[in-house]
């Protein structure tokens, strides 16, 4: 991390490494300077100098850095150096469930790697001798164009995956089956929740997007049926080069008939009041009609009644109820099917019983 001193800094910068392990990486270390930076290293030059003395594999800086940032630490360090958005990249990447968003985010990667290839490209052409990654003029060129083609070639397909998933959505309104999603902020409980609701066993291990595929169950609620999806949910501080494929995502969520929107209550106060805000906004934005949401404060068993009477300040600025739960105790949990029960539209089969 390199920049000022924020007073969240420190519940930041341990988000982010959460990111980073999900992502697949084991942080050795976090390297933090506050001072001035040279805007050539992302880092001060002496700090610069000094990780390259580390042992480590991949440096990872928590902002995005220039293509030129990356080609200087990558020559000074003799590794790897990524940034913030290719952790999402790679987290986005393993998550993505439909043809459409696994496009799109192979999209993305390619429009973040390019500037990249084309600043090795650049320098190749100069004559310059490269280190690290510095592969031929003629390898780089051959990949750069590599890259372009694919480029155009995705665009196209996924203006099929497109049409694909509207009849997706037709088929499913035709057959009746509600959809349900969840989503929520990482770490809210999504994953835990859903593990609840469709009672299957799922890695769960502490750490954001555990779910590291696009899950769709079919529930059977009391006579009722319905398909429960996990989705990615939001990050803060998205890079813009993400916000096509986020919106992707975000898709599965707009297509849906209820949303269930897990907040995280044991989280402090602001925290909860500004994830909340920012989610019901970004829905919003995205044409969600806010009757579909179903907010749900999960984590219940960690938080104390007052505490949860300060949250429904919060909530009430936007909805006139919420369900309590915890996903991880399973309290709430039957209150919460009785509000799909009621709230998600569609028929209720009822069998007697013994008819098989
Ligand atoms: P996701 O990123 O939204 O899918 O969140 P997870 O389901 O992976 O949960 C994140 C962490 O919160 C995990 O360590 C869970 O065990 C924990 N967790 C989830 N639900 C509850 C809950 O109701 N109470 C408590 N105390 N912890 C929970």
């Amino acid at each position: 991390y390199s920049g000022p001193k924020t007073p969240n800094l420190v519940y930041k910068l341990e988000e982010f490494a959460s990111l980073v392990e999900v992502a697949g990486f084991e942080v050795s270390e976090l390297v933090t300077q506050y001072g001035r930076a040279d805007t050539r290293f992302y880092l001060g030059a002496g700090k610069a100098r000094e990780v390259a003395s580390k042992d480590f594999d991949v440096f990872i800086a928590y902002h995005s850095l220039t293509p030129l940032q990356v080609f200087n630490l990558e020559q000074l360090f003799k590794r790897r150096v990524v940034d913030r958005v290719f952790v999402i990249l790679v987290i986005f990447e393993r998550r993505a469930g439909s043809i459409e968003s696994k496009l799109q985010i192979e999209l993305a990667r390619l429009r973040y790697e390019l500037p990249k290839v084309k600043e090795y490209l650049r320098r190749a052409k100069m004559g310059e001798q490269l280190g690290f990654l510095g592969a031929g003029e003629y390898v780089i060129d051959s990949y750069y164009r590599h890259m372009v083609r694919r480029i155009s070639s995705i665009k196209k397909r996924l203006e099929e995956a497109k049409k694909g998933r509207v009849m997706h959505i037709k088929k499913r309104k035709e057959a009746g089956v509600p959809e349900v999603v969840l989503t929520g902020y990482t770490s809210a409980g999504k994953t835990t929740l859903f593990n609840r609701l469709v009672s299957e066993n799922k890695i769960v291990d502490g750490r954001p997007f555990a779910t590291l595929e696009t899950y769709s169950r079919a529930l059977d609620i009391w006579g009722k049926r319905v398909v429960l999806t996990d989705t990615i949910g939001f990050i803060d501080d998205l890079p813009p080069v993400l916000i096509e494929s986020f919106h992707s995502t975000l898709q599965e969520i707009i297509d849906a008939d209820r949303i269930l929107l897990v907040i995280d209550g044991s989280e402090p106060y602001e925290e909860v009041a500004r994830k909340i805000s920012t989610s019901v906004r970004t829905l919003g934005e995205v044409g969600v009609d806010r009757s579909k949401i179903i907010p749900i404060v999960n984590k219940v068993d960690k938080i104390r009644l007052e505490e949860l009477r300060n949250l429904r300040k919060v909530l009430e600025k936007y909805f006139t109820w919420f369900v309590p739960v915890s996903a991880l105790t399973g309290f709430g949990i039957e209150a919460l099917k009785a509000v799909l029960f009621f709230q998600v539209p569609g028929y209720t089969i009822v069998r007697a019983s013994g008819d098989g």
